[in-house]
């Protein structure tokens, strides 16, 4: 792999960077072509403070006194941004494994997995350990669901606020509170609501279909409105085609003129709606200003499975209807290692591979590239935009491939990441061991 200067400013030379992941204006004042594959081959001049100072069409770049290191046309990416996580229930398959691999299989493991609160020791060695992944495979941002049931709020929030400060130079972390929905009608509704404003996070109902979700949709508005929050809910994670909870939440937010921030996730019954229907309930999202998060990674593992058959529809919302109508559209992580999906490692590089494989994104790979940068880091709002452009950090992912197909075409995608104009050490570039929570999160060396 390349070499990158500890000290000093440097120009990254001859990088292939997908288009969506670079600012649209600089593109444009640049006059940079696309390449077949929707990248544009770029150079980049880092000043000392690990800011991109300037970006220069490759073969237009001028002389430099800079240290130059030559990228060789490999992949370039921005650092991601990772809009749907559940990092505290991360490393928990071990011991609440989904016994038949469906959502209820899921829901009951996770359930008794948490008869207690988890420990603090518990809940922050699992999700630093989620951090870890994340940081090592090029995630900056991430916005995580953490279960809020009544009596299970602590220590989790506490671990996770810790969490946040001491790796705030290196992920920008943002909790979302997660619970069903009817749990928020009550007064606890406003507890777990105050909670989540004061820890600056974002409310989180887990919509289920059915005759009460009106009521619970408008339940959930009331609070994010007297609380002022961003609201991020679990929609229509099913395969019913009369599910119709992100169709309630779009028409209650056109309803209300809401200016607020709100994403909905998972959203894979719409792609069983006849298709006049499905377009015309995307063309609402997109005029509610709603956000849309895949998260095929988890669905294609609980949806639609049946011990007797072969699956054929997998749980993907319609991402192209979505895109098409002007709804932004980002790719999540969703669950990793617990009963909701034993898989996964928090690599949004293995999640947009395969989301852009599974909904055959793959013959825009460069456009799309935005559903794990920009638009995820836009709708969590801490960053300055995941856009290649001036004066953005640089924050980056340099691949060995030189083109999707070589990025793509081996498991794992080699890649070196660089944090602020710096490479992570050896250390922090590498997954941790599995192994380190062995003896604190209960979990037996072999399963
Ligand atoms: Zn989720």
């Amino acid at each position: 792999m390349i070499s990158i200067p500890q000290t000093g400013p440097w120009r990254l030379a001859d990088a292939t960077v997908p288009i969506g992941m670079v600012s649209v204006a600089i593109a444009e004042k640049l006059g940079l072509k696309p390449t077949q594959d929707g990248c544009y081959r770029v150079s980049l001049d880092i000043d000392a403070k690990g800011l991109v100072e300037a970006v220069w069409p490759a073969e237009a770049a001028p002389e430099t006194q800079l240290a130059v290191v030559r990228a060789g046309n490999a992949h370039v990416w921005t650092r991601m941004a990772d809009l749907h996580t559940h990092i505290d229930k991360s490393q928990t398959w071990h011991r609440a494994p989904n016994r038949d691999g469906t959502f209820n299989g899921a829901k009951e493991a996770a359930k008794a997995d948490r008869t207690a609160p988890w420990s603090h020791e518990d809940a922050n060695a699992r999700m630093e350990f989620a951090l870890k992944c994340a940081l090592a495979h090029g995630t900056r941002s991430i916005r995580t669901h953490l279960d809020s049931q009544k009596g299970r709020t602590q220590p989790t929030w506490e671990a996770f606020s810790d969490l946040r400060e001491r790796w705030a130079d290196r992920i920008a972390l943002q909790p979302c509170a997660s619970l069903g929905a009817a749990k928020l009608m009550d007064e606890y509704g406003d507890e777990v609501a105050a909670l989540t404003a004061q820890y600056n996070g974002v409310l989180g109902p887990v919509l289920y279909h059915g005759p009460e979700a009106a009521a619970q949709v408008r339940r959930a508005f009331d609070l994010a409105e007297r609380h002022d929050l961003p609201i991020d809910f679990h929609t229509d994670e099913n395969l019913d085609p009369t599910s119709n909870g992100l169709s309630l939440i779009a028409e209650e937010a056109i309803h209300r003129n809401w200016q607020g921030n709100i994403v909905c996730g998972h959203c894979c019954s719409l792609s069983l709606k006849p298709a006049d229907e499905a377009e015309r309930i995307a063309d609402r999202v997109a005029e509610a200003g709603i956000g849309v998060v895949a998260l095929p990674m988890t669905n294609i593992y609980l949806l639609g499975r049946d011990a007797a058959s072969t699956p054929v529809y997998r749980g993907l919302a319609p991402i192209h209807l979505l895109r098409a109508a002007g709804v932004p559209v980002a790719f999540g992580s969703d669950n990793c290692r617990d009963a909701f999906h034993p898989y996964g490692d928090h690599d949004l590089v293995e999640v947009f591979r395969e989301t852009a494989r599974i909904g055959h994104a793959d013959m825009s790979w460069g456009p799309w590239a935005d559903a794990v940068a920009a638009v995820p880091d836009r709708l969590i709002g801490l960053q300055d935009g995941n856009s290649l452009k001036p004066g953005a950090a640089a924050d980056l992912v340099i691949f060995r491939g030189r083109s999707f197909s070589e990025v793509f075409s081996r498991l794992g995608a080699p890649r070196m990441i660089v944090v602020k104009g710096r490479a992570l050490s050896e250390e922090e570039a590498t997954p941790p061991a599995f192994s380190e929570l062995d003896g604190i999160t209960g979990l037996a060396p072999a399963e």
